[in-house]
């Protein structure tokens, strides 16, 4: 219902008030983040990455589970593959065709990372996509700076510094009202070089958290760091090798930002060499170097006189080939889970070495080897060529990923005052455990965790009220309690405005416009004007004197024959050798005055403005005029012929204006169902129906039918029912 306020109306009660959330891949598992989130009819994916312990189609997200032609826009959190890994085949290989948005430097580094996931494709395994699709797939990515406003179809959004990696960013998306903020993987805590991740500056309603760490916390930098780098000196002064993989970008940044500085402030492992195995981080470096305006204050100063990725300590290396393995050393190689590459050659190659040792330093996904190293602690373990080796190289685990822990996720559902969170990007376990905490300590506000596997979908239901504006004339008068306002509700984007019809082009983008037809129908035999009008008049014997325009004394004495009217009225703008007569004032007859000076008219024009009533007419007439085709009949059979015609007539507009009209010619009835209520018609006007109200409408449907059919004029008060 509607309600005055200062000009705006509320509409309260909205029947579709329910944003849905689908994990097509992250839901209860890390790895293919993928989420929909749809509202009144728009819909927004988030991140599209592939799961980094499976191969091909299995590590896509269930793209089957929604229509890609749906999805209006994609937001890209960050460049890690487990959320931008599908995006190439999702964009090429779907009926996708909304808009892709990452940041600057997402952008530019996925490029990098896909190229080299696509160089690294294991042996044996689907193709995904082809070099062609990476490149028509940048060429559709658009890019969004932190805190820009935008807005596609409807959808407004906006992102934020998630402090994950270089450029990883939180969305907020706005649809209709209603905001969803992903975090995507977020930290907000800063680290060397990278900034915390900001609050956003407006609540949202729906939250969507990554829960990696379920209820873990996180131990202070200084502690974790100086674990590491006791880890790491031991393994290298007892004379081992210590491999430390990582994934090649962003947490192998802040590594090597410590053991370059460790390794300055301790002349004594100045002789051991640290390299660092990844061709792919040596040519993004120019990439962080580009947008080093983006991390944090530390490295921004630092930045001022020297190039903090200018690394006085660590060699780079660019293929084992190279790799003089002599003696004690410190390798970061990726990938980060000893997946098929460096870091997977060299673990299998010093794993049976007791003086050895391996850092693991990121979060492992279930699947891979790092997570079976890690977990299990196998006594052996077997190679990529099938044979099983004794592993004896010491196994350490430290947690330098930026993720959020349960601290500072709770502390982020407190600052953001959202009601509703969704969990995802965590194992079964961690965002069971999680959710129980959270519930617990928000139940103050009672504070809604799901926790959907891929597919489930959650419902979130929202009574929010639609503000319309009243402008232009409707406007005019202030309105009072109850008042009904007439007008034309005009909604774009969720923006509604009540205008008055004459007030369209002024108060919103739209036109008023007409649409006009004519047809032409051609007489087969010669008819004088006089027979075509009075044939017409057995259909229409509601044209009057005034319905017609007479062009000179001939024609004024067949109207006048026809309505036996006394007056005629004359217009005299039309073109002297034509005759019109209105119909209705919408539906008009042409008819071309013969130019040989006989009385023969060969064709008849019915022009007319479309609309319910004068397509009706128009259409009646052209039928009216196509009766002039019908051999002479006798007076019995025509009448019986007309009738059956008409009846013929009256089902084909009924169906027009009612659906699954059934018609029995024996009777003859009509009978159909009309806003759920059963409905009868006797021809040609009884109604039969229990509902007085439906009744009422059909009734008047179906005068207008039949004034449109019948030669005998209609009782003003109504139809005889
Ligand atoms: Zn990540
Ligand atoms: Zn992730």
């Amino acid at each position: 219902f509607f309600f005055a306020a200062n000009m705006s109306v509320k509409v309260v009660g909205d029947p579709d008030g329910q944003v849905e959330i689908i994990p097509l891949g992250s839901g209860q598992e890390v790895g293919r983040s993928c989420v929909v989130v749809r509202y009144k009819g728009k819909s927004v994916m988030f991140d599209c990455g592939v799961h980094p312990a499976h191969n091909g189609f299995d590590s896509l997200p269930y793209f089957d589970d929604v229509d890609p032609e749906s999805i209006d826009l994609l937001l890209v959190t960050h460049y890690h593959l487990d959320h931008c890994g599908a995006t190439p085949y999702f964009v090429q290989h779907t009926k996708f065709k909304g808009q892709v948005y990452m940041t600057h430097p997402t952008k530019a580094l996925f490029n990098m990372v896909m190229h080299d996931f696509m160089r690294v494709g294991v042996a044996g395994t689907t193709v995904l996509f082809t070099e062609t699709d990476l490149h028509s797939t940048m060429a559709k990515i658009e890019t969004i700076d932190y805190h820009q406003e935008m807005s596609h179809k409807g959808i407004k959004f906006k992102c934020y510094n998630a402090g994950h990696v270089l450029g990883a960013a939180m969305f907020m998306a706005e649809i209709a009202g209603i905001r969803v903020l992903y975090t995507g993987d977020y930290s907000r805590y800063p680290d060397r070089h990278l900034m915390g991740a900001e609050t956003p500056d407006v609540s949202p309603d729906v939250l969507i958290v990554e829960s990696t760490y379920g209820i873990a916390e996180h131990e202070k930098r200084e502690d974790r760091e100086n674990r590491f780098l006791g880890w790491v000196d031991k393994i290298v002064k007892r004379g081992g090798r210590c491999l430390i993989p990582v994934f090649a970008l962003g947490r192998a940044q802040e590594l090597l930002l410590i053991l370059d500085e460790h390794w300055e402030k301790h002349p004594e492992l100045q002789q051991i060499p640290v390299y660092y195995a990844s061709s792919l981080a040596k040519r993004c470096m120019m990439i962080f170097q580009t947008y080093i305006n983006m991390m944090n204050d530390r490295i921004r100063r630092q930045h001022a006189y020297e190039n903090p990725f200018h690394f006085k300590w660590i060699k780079s290396l660019d293929s084992l080939e190279y790799f003089e393995d002599a003696g004690p050393s410190v390798v970061l190689a990726s990938p980060g889970m000893l997946q098929p590459g460096v870091s997977r050659d060299l673990f299998e190659r010093w794993c049976t070495d007791q003086k050895s040792g391996c850092i693991f330093a990121g979060y492992s996904v279930e699947g891979t080897l790092a997570k079976q190293v890690c977990v299990q602690r196998p006594n052996e373990i077997v190679r990529q060529d099938g044979k099983s080796v004794p592993l004896a190289m010491s196994i350490e685990e430290i947690s330098f990923s930026a993720h959020s822990d349960f601290a500072q996720t709770r502390d982020f559902i407190d600052v953001t005052e959202v009601n509703n969170v969704v969990l995802v990007h965590g194992d079964h376990n961690n965002v069971r455990k999680l959710k129980d905490r959270l519930t617990e300590e928000f139940k103050h506000k009672k504070l809604q965790v799901y926790t959907p596997k891929n597919t489930d979908t959650v419902r979130i239901k929202f009574v929010h009220e639609n503000i319309v504006k009243v402008m232009g004339k409707v406007a005019n008068e202030y309105p009072r309690p109850n008042q009904v306002l007439k007008g034309i509700l005009v909604s774009k984007d969720f923006q509604h405005t009540i205008v008055d019809p004459e007030d369209i082009g002024t108060y919103t983008n739209l036109q008023l416009g007409a649409v006009r037809n004519t047809i032409i129908v051609p007489l087969n035999r010669d008819y004088s004007l006089r027979q075509i009008l009075l044939h017409l008049h057995k259909y229409f014997l509601s044209f009057s004197s005034q319905d017609i325009v007479v062009e000179n004394d001939e024609v004024e004495v067949v109207a006048k024959e026809i309505t036996a009217a006394s007056e005629t009225a004359a217009q005299g703008q039309q073109p002297q050798h034509f005759i019109v007569i209105h119909l209705s004032p919408e539906v008009q007859l042409s008819i071309e005055r013969p130019a040989d000076g006989t009385t023969t008219i060969r064709e008849v024009s019915v022009t007319w403005t479309t609309s319910k009533y004068a397509d009706l007419i128009a259409d009646a007439t052209v039928v009216a005029l196509l009766h002039l085709y019908a051999p002479p009949r006798t007076q019995v059979a025509a009448e019986i012929e007309d009738d059956v015609f008409r009846i013929k007539c009256m089902h084909q507009m009924l169906t027009q204006y009612f659906t699954g009209v059934h018609l029995d010619m024996a009777s003859p009835t009509f009978t159909f169902m009309y806003m759920g209520e059963k409905v009868k018609i006797m021809a040609p006007l009884m109604v039969e129906c229990s509902n007085a109200d439906v009744k009422h409408k059909v009734s008047n449907i179906l005068r207008r039918i039949f004034l449109t059919l019948y030669p005998l004029p209609i009782a003003d008060e109504g139809c005889c029912c």
